[in-house]
């Protein structure tokens, strides 16, 4: 299951859009319907509106309905499987921190965890 997601998501990273890093990044997110979601890194001119690949799977998961999921993985030419940043992993929890995330890189490294190891404390919204 790892290496399908991994092979996703390093798919999807050839449409990346990294203009401004050169740092493309793929991910597929795997719903517990069985569908996989693709997303890649969208960077803009205004820095601060770039969106993660890990962040785009999921918006386009749960645009088509998903609220559950079994895994993500996430590939990146980088030194060392690549990680999640901190908006994804707290994006993630959202729905749930037993996400099994798959992470890897252009060298076929992989490494793998849970979120609920790679977000110990991460927010959430109860009211009193
Ligand atoms: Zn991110």
């Amino acid at each position: 299951m790892s290496e399908h997601l991994i092979a996703a998501a390093q798919a999807a990273m050839r449409n990346a859009y990294a203009p401004y890093s050169q740092f493309p990044v793929g991910a597929a997110l795997l719903a517990r319907s069985g569908k996989v979601y693709r997303g890649v890194n969208v960077e803009n001119a205004s820095f601060g509106v770039t969106v993660c690949a890990e962040r785009a799977a999921l918006f386009t998961a749960i645009t088509a309905g998903e609220r559950a999921f079994e895994a993500i993985a996430v590939v990146a030419e980088t030194e060392g499987p690549v990680r999640p940043c901190g908006a994804c992993r707290q994006a993630l929890a959202e729905f749930g921190t037993d996400l099994r995330v798959v992470m890897g890189n252009t060298a076929g490294e992989i490494s793998v965890s849970t979120l609920s190891v790679l977000l110990p404390a991460g927010f959430r919204f109860k009211r009193r």
